[in-house]
């Protein structure tokens, strides 16, 4: 077994029940592909028109989420938030240090208090690596942590809701050609979506970069590599930009803005190389005029918006799954 393996193998024992139910949500990598489908049904499920009343249920009753961001947040807390206050349940929202980190006493301390107090499901977004498997390991059996981002890792709850957006659009993941644009090097975005359509045997996985936003050349493996947009995008079904990680590079790092738009900002002319039907995705928040020309993100083949929505349904779907084994229906 070779260390990858290993490490999702581990991962997947430190979430999983025995029983194969999900406990905590770290990570994408390594969940059996019947698991993130029923998430996605329950998500669906979850799904209204805008304009028609949100779902809601007691399913969370007297139950206690508690989120902890110490990174900024606008959509990913907020839907958390949404997402259990529309399933029955209270939330208590911390703006935490957690600088001393699982090391130092205080950060356990805070867990511990949390968990004293009742609180039930901590949703942490860090950004630090290991944080979370971290807690997940000192919690009480009746806890469940789930990631709301992790460095540059993961954001797992991300790439389910981008999966379930390509569903809604494409109907299937087979025969599928998706292009992941922009920033692969930091983005944790891209990492998670990987994984998720890896699993869901999405086969024409690309990355498109320039050099040095690439990832290294032992991850993403069994993607296509592209630094030219044409010639990631060639006949693309769904092309997923990612934002410039300006918080996790150098100064130097940083590339030109204009230059970036010149070479890498997708426009209309830019998208005419994917399908005539191709959808565009970003996580937002968007550089507009950077990564993405505002005719694009507006444009009639966005979905941006789309995930957006999807991202409270797939968050009551994670909340909803982890409490099952405590009667949740
Ligand atoms: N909101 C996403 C994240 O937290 C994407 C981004 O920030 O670029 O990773």
């Amino acid at each position: 077994m070779n260390s990858k393996t290993s490490k999702a193998k581990e991962f997947m024992t430190q979430q999983l029940h025995p029983d194969g139910s999900l406990r905590h949500l770290i990570t994408l990598e390594g969940l059996p592909r019947l698991l993130i489908e029923r998430l996605l049904d329950r998500a669906q499920s979850y799904v209204r028109p805008l304009g028609e009343k949100p779902p809601a249920s007691r399913a969370l009753a007297g139950r206690t989420v508690a989120n902890l961001f110490t990174e900024p947040s606008t959509r990913t807390r907020v839907s958390f938030e949404l997402a259990a206050k529309r399933l029955g349940a209270a939330v208590v929202n911390l703006e935490v240090q957690l600088s001393s980190r699982i090391k130092g006493e205080s950060m356990l301390d805070t867990i511990y208090t949390l968990q004293s107090l009742h609180v039930d499901v901590m949703v942490i977004r860090d950004a630090e690596t290991g944080v979370h498997a971290a807690v997940a390991a000192h919690v009480a059996p009746h806890v469940s942590i789930l990631s709301a981002g992790e460095a540059h890792v993961a954001h797992p709850t991300q790439g389910l809701l981008d999966a379930l957006t390509v569903r809604q659009h494409k109907g299937r993941f087979d025969n599928l050609a998706i292009a992941i644009v922009g920033d692969v090097r930091h983005s944790r975005v891209a990492r998670s979506a990987y994984h998720v359509f890896n699993v869901l045997g999405v086969t024409d996985l690309r990355i498109v970069a320039p050099p040095a936003l690439m990832p290294e050349l032992d991850e993403f493996g069994g993607c296509t590599r592209h630094t030219t947009l044409d010639s990631g995008l060639k006949g693309a079904d769904v092309v997923m930009m990612l934002r410039i990680q300006k918080e996790r590079m150098a100064q130097a790092e940083l590339p030109d803005a204009d230059r970036y738009f010149a070479t890498y900002g997708l426009t209309p002319q830019r998208l005419a190389a994917a399908r005539p039907d191709a959808i565009v995705m970003h996580p937002q928040p968007m550089n507009r005029g950077i990564e993405i020309a505002s005719d694009v993100a507006d444009g009639p083949r966005s979905a941006i918006r789309d995930q957006v929505r999807n991202g409270v349904a797939v968050r009551m779907a994670v909340l909803a799954e982890v409490m099952a084994p405590r009667g949740v229906p």
